[in-house]
């Protein structure tokens, strides 16, 4: 058991969302896959983590609507404080323009809610990778 290494030991992915079962199923399977994983509430909660832990943050699933900060403000403000890794977008609202509006706000990637265990390892994969390369 100890021999088995998270696959980013040194860094996290924070998990940015007010809906307990949406952020219960994201949670779970990143540390199945042995990706250590943050979950914060709302995006004022999201800039506090991010402030206490700048350097440890390799990736951003980012709910849209929360309550006291949502995830497009969080997004612009992490990116005005210099956080450049990727935000992964997360909605159920699959007929809106949320992927538009998530793009304009700095965000890289859109995820469809209900998220499926192969969609949000597509999304790690390919933005994780990238961030190696
Ligand atoms: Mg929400």
């Amino acid at each position: 058991m100890d021999e088995e290494k998270p696959e980013c030991s040194d860094g996290r992915i924070l998990l940015v969302e007010d809906d307990f079962v949406n952020g219960k199923i994201v949670s779970r399977l990143l540390e199945m896959d042995n990706i250590p994983t943050d979950w914060v509430r709302n995006g004022r909660e999201a800039l506090d983590f991010y402030q206490k832990n700048k350097n440890s943050v390799l990736m951003v699933f980012m709910d849209l609507q929360m309550p006291i900060v949502d995830g497009y403000q969080a997004t612009i403000e992490l990116r005005k404080n210099g956080f450049k890794r990727p935000i992964i977008a997360m909605t159920a609202n699959a007929f809106s323009d949320d992927d538009v509006k998530s793009a304009e706000a700095g965000m890289d990637d859109f995820l469809l809610k209900p998220v499926s265990k192969i969609d949000l390892f597509m999304m790690v994969e390919k933005w994780m990778n990238q961030e190696n390369n």
